[in-house]
């Protein structure tokens, strides 16, 4: 990294062509798509430098369309198919020029990634399952980062850590400067053109109890403590034109014990269908087996936000040992179903009453001499798949809280990402990439790995007609691109 002077002197004595305001997956592919189309450029990040990165940190994948198998994904994945896809889980709530466009972009975007030093897990390596929809990063998402901070820093992209955006200034629609608090000092920042990639509203406990109430105490954030939303909130005041529902939040079911924050994927819990769940009072309350697909972490994520005290226990037999993937934290483990609800602090009769109602309730399927899971009959609630008897020691638990990944509130934006207004305009000079603009296309539910291909495509189109703003002064008589 360039070493810059102090803050308020460089604020004040240099105007750079794009200001980028956020340093996750949507700000360097933003940033260094500006820098390679001819803009000096500025990236504000409000961690520190190993905390760098927001939620892109802790991805895995990214979701693109593919017309051949190749080395990191096989078969076909078809713009068709990924939007039937995209259909399907957000039933019909996206834009669909927007979403078109970003599925036929994201076929395009691995040889650019390549090139700016990301690695992608090839399909000989046999570390995990191979994928057709989706192509695993090398190293995850901090990998990625890192890749890209050390491109951004050879193409003499500047960076400024702790550096908080804290509001925009608007002249008629187009952007003039941010201010930011940085070295311990509000200090206001110009440039011609301004990318906003500050990710979304999560970690704002305040806000996420707007719509949960003291309930929100309860939850853990999945990523990153810097998504609080600041500059969504104040796009917003100063006439943004809002996207996606602000009461809708992406939320799986992770282990209890992970931290407040950044807890990342290690800490979903996996195998619920293979146990029984119960509440604080050691009751259960959802057909464990009904849910089998991905789609299981968001419920259970909801279910568990509506328990008591947002807390809850999935509870297995030594029967379904290695069944399921490892967990982050071993199990609590004890050699009765009493000495387990003690551990937990449960009430141990509850428990045991609830197990024995359960194991009572259990019909086995019988293959010739094995027993394979079943169904229950006779209780409420049923479980539908999977019901095997709790009856062999040791009991395990793992305690679990609903863990926030993301909302689904952003600003709206056109093909080319600029910032759209209430009042139906576009602020010529203000582009939006990743989470917060990421509504748009997915206005509800979630597909494995289109946070990071949204984050791609945008960020990468915003940095470019950023710069593009920048270098001519304006966007007029442009076709878009796309
Ligand atoms: C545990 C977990 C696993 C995930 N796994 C996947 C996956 O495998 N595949 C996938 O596609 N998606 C995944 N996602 C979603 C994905 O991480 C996001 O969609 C994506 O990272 C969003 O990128 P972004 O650049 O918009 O935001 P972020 O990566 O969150 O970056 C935003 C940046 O802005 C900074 N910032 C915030 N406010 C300010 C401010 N006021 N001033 C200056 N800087 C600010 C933050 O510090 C941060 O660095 C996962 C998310 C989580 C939480």
């Amino acid at each position: 990294m360039r070493l810059l002077p102090s803050t308020r002197s460089f604020a004040s004595s240099r105007i750079y062509d794009v200001v980028v305001v956020g340093g996750g997956n949507a700000g360097l592919c933003a940033a260094i798509m500006a820098r390679q189309s001819g803009a000096t450029v500025l990236l504000l990040e409000q961690a520190a430098r190993d905390l760098r990165g927001g939620n892109s940190r802790h991805a895995r994948n990214l979701r693109v369309a593919h017309r051949m198998p190749g080395r990191y994904m096989h078969g076909l994945y078809l713009p068709n198919e990924y939007w039937e896809d995209l259909i399907r889980v957000t039933a019909g709530q996206t834009n669909a020029s927007l979403a078109r466009s970003m599925i036929d972009q994201s076929a395009h975007v691995m040889p650019w990634m390549a090139q700016c030093g990301a690695r992608f897990q090839s399909l000989r390596s046999g570390a995990r399952r191979p994928s057709r929809k989706t192509v695993f990063l090398l190293g995850g998402g901090k990998a990625l980062l890192n890749a890209y901070y050390l491109t951004a820093e050879r193409l003499g992209i500047d960076i400024l850590y702790e550096t908080e955006v804290v509001s925009f200034h608007f002249d008629g629609g187009i952007a003039r400067g941010v201010t930011a608090l940085t070295g311990g000092a509000a200090a206001t920042i110009h440039a011609k053109a301004f990318v906003v990639t500050s990710g979304g509203i999560q970690s704002d406990i305040d806000w996420l109890k707007r719509y949960w109430g003291d309930a929100a105490d309860g939850f853990l954030i999945r990523g990153t403590a810097y998504a609080k939303g600041q500059i969504l909130k104040d796009l917003l005041d100063q006439g943004a034109a809002p996207v996606g529902n602000p009461a809708q939040w992406h939320i799986v079911a992770v282990d209890a014990r992970a931290p407040k924050f950044d807890g990342g994927i290690v800490s979903r819990i996996d195998c619920l269908p293979l146990g029984i769940v119960v509440d604080r009072n050691g009751r259960r309350f959802h057909d464990e087996g009904a849910n089998i697909g991905p789609e299981r972490y968001a419920i259970w994520g909801n279910l568990v936000a509506q328990c008591p005290s947002q807390i809850a226990y999935a509870i297995f037999d030594s029967k379904i040992d290695g069944l399921s993937r490892p967990s982050l934290y071993p199990p609590i483990r004890a050699p009765t179903i009493a000495e387990l609800a003690a551990k937990l602090a449960l009430n141990p009769s509850s428990v045991m009453a609830t197990v024995d109602a359960f194991n009572a309730a259990v019909q086995n399927t019988l293959h010739g001499k094995s027993v394979s899971p079943g169904h229950t009959e006779y209780i409420a609630p049923l479980k539908s798949r999977w019901a095997l008897p709790i009856d062999t020691p040791p009991f395990d638990c793992f305690p679990l809280r609903p863990g926030v990944t993301f909302n689904y509130l952003g600003v709206k934006v056109d093909q080319n990402a600029h910032v759209l207004m209430t009042n139906g305009r576009e602020s010529p000079n203000t582009f939006a990439a990743g989470s917060i603009m990421a509504a748009n296309v997915l206005g509800r539910g979630y597909l494995a790995g289109i946070g990071i291909a949204i984050g791609t495509v945008f960020g990468r189109i915003a940095g470019r007609e950023a710069a593009y703003y920048a270098n001519s002064g304006s966007h007029k008589d442009r076709a878009p691109r796309h």
